[in-house]
Formats: structure tokens, C-alpha cells, sequence
């Protein structure tokens, strides 16, 4: 496994990989990885002939008040873990190198966007979008692995790919979990004494909904307020969204069937957590 720090130096050695005949799968990271991230070099592992892996704390994804400068860092830990994965390259710029100078230039999926996460975080997507946008025109062609745990953030990329003619395979990966259910998150770390406990409401919720959906409740509203009651019940818990989505696009679905998603956010204390799950799911754990 080699390390890589400049744009320069990822391009030459990605083209020469490419000019033999080698596929490559990429993995975009904020770093401090757990499974969940490991579990998408594994699929890229599978399937491609070289994988890389970004580690990259991207600026422009948060806002002023939100945890820039407290989001947890640990490279020498992460290096271990994408070597045990399979991964061969590690791209980990710093910021001066991603952004030298100011950006001018921003990448956005408004309509998707705005909605869910983007209403509490109204910058936040084009942030992602912007630097993931930036990273495959580094990487260039290769399948990108994204994890279904930030349900509108990978929608939000495949439709920007589609878009924008990237040469790009956006593959979705399912949800890595703790043994309770808690979805794995770099941020868990910040939870604190009772409320790693009270975090995995969000899972509760969306376990609740999913077996009333299997009782015959079709109701997006009634699986919705389900959801919310589970959290509310849970005092250390406080409710942003709770909804029955399209899967497509992200719009609130009304009468609900197996292609629908549940999608949920709570914050706990300071730590905001997102969840979801396919109405489709058959182990909802
Ligand atoms: P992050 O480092 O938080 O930007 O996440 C990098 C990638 O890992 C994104 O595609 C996330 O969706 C994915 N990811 C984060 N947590 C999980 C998880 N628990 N299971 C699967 N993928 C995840």
C-alpha cells in the first residue's frame, strides 16, 4: 500500500494503472474509519484491480458552527485499517493541496438538496458534491463506492454523476452496524455515558416502522408519526426528521410499498445521527 499526497502524483500513477488495463475502484473518506468504511474497500476489493482510498476532511462540506476543527483524526490508525481491507493507494491531500486557493467554483443538486439533511445544513451538500466532483476528476474513470448509510448523499452523487457524464460506476453499499444496531459513524465517538445507549433510537424507530409496514400499515404519515413517537419517547433524544421517501428522488411518499425508504435524524446531546432503511428490508437489524 502506498500513501499519496498530491493531486499530480495520484493522476500519473491512476493513468499508468489505467494504460495496462486496470480497473479502479475509489473510496472517498473523511478518515477515522470503522467498518463502515472498510466494508466499502472490500467491495471495491472484489471487483477492481487497484483500490484507492481517499482520507481527506473536507472544509467545504461544513458549515461555520459544526465540528471542522474537533472532527476526529487519526491517520495512522486509518492506514491500518485500509491495508487490512485491500486497499493499495491512499490519497490523503492536505487542504492547501485540494484548495490552493479559494473555490469559485461550486457543484450543486439543488432540488435533491434542499430537502432532509439540507434543511439543517443548507451548504452542506454542495460541499460534498463540489469535492466529490473534484476527487473523480482526479481519480478519473474508475467505480466510486459510497455507503447507503448517507442514503441522500449517495442519491445526490449518482444524479450529479448522471448528469455531468462522469465516467463514473456510483456503486451503493448497505448500512455497517454495531451488534445493537447503532449505524457506525466516525462522529459516534462523540457520545458520551447514557447517550451511546439512547443513540440507537434511530434504529428502534426505523425497526418500528418497518414491522408495522409488514403488519399492512401503508401510510406514509402513519409510519412517519410512528417514528417520531419512538424517538420523542426517548428523553436524551431530540427529533429533527422522521419520513417515508422515494428512493429515486427523495420526495415524500404517500402511500408507501417495498421501493420506499425511511429516512430519520436525531441529535444526541451535541452529536447530530442519521439512519435509514429500505421498506424492502427483510433483517432490519
Ligand atoms: P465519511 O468518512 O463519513 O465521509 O464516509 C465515507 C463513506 O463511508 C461514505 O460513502 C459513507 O456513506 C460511508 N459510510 C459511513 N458510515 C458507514 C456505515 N456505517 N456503513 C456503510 N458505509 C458507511
Amino acid at each position: 500500500m502506498i500513501t499519496v499526497t498530491t493531486i499530480a502524483e495520484l493522476r500519473v500513477l491512476l493513468d499508468a494503472h489505467r494504460g495496462n488495463g486496470h480497473s479502479v475502484g475509489f473510496v472517498p473518506t473523511m478518515g477515522y474509519l470503522h467498518d463502515g468504511h472498510a466494508s466499502l474497500m472490500r467491495a471495491a476489493r472484489v471487483e477492481n484491480d487497484v483500490v484507492v482510498t481517499s482520507i481527506f476532511v473536507n472544509p467545504l462540506q461544513f458549515a461555520e458552527d459544526e465540528d471542522l476543527s474537533d472532527y476526529p483524526r487519526d491517520l495512522e490508525r486509518d492506514l491500518q485499517v485500509c491495508d487490512e481491507a485491500g486497499a493499495d493507494v491512499i490519497f490523503a491531500p492536505t487542504a492547501d493541496e485540494m484548495y490552493s486557493r479559494p473555490m469559485s467554483t461550486v457543484v450543486e443538486v439543488p432540488e435533491m438538496a434542499k430537502r432532509w439533511e439540507g434543511a439543517s445544513r443548507p451548504t452542506h451538500f454542495a460541499g460534498v458534491a463540489t469535492v466529490v466532483a473534484k476527487l473523480f476528476s482526479i481519480v478519473g474513470t474508475c467505480s466510486a463506492y459510497f455507503g447507503e448509510k448517507d442514503f441522500q448523499q449517495l442519491r445526490i452523487i449518482t444524479t450529479m454523476v448522471e448528469d455531468l457524464s462522469f465516467p463514473i460506476r456510483v456503486v451503493g453499499c448497505p448500512i455497517r452496524r454495531e451488534d445493537d444496531g447503532l449505524a457506525m459513524s466516525s462522529r459516534n465517538i462523540y457520545l458520551e455515558g447514557d447517550q451511546r445507549a439512547a443513540a440507537t433510537v434511530l434504529n428502534r424507530a426505523l425497526r418500528a416502522a418497518i414491522g408495522a409496514f409488514h403488519n399492512g400499515e401503508t401510510d406514509g404519515a402513519v409510519l412517519s408519526q410512528l417514528m417520531a413517537s419512538e424517538v420523542t419517547a426517548e428523553p436524551l433524544a431530540a427529533l429533527d426528521y422522521a419520513a417515508v421517501v422515494r428512493s429515486d428522488d427523495l420526495t415524500t411518499a404517500r402511500t408507501v410499498d417495498d421501493t420506499n425508504r425511511l429516512i430519520i435524524a436525531a441529535d444526541v446531546g451535541a452529536t447530530r445521527l442519521i439512519d435509514n432503511m429500505g421498506l424492502g428490508s427483510t433483517t432490519p437489524l
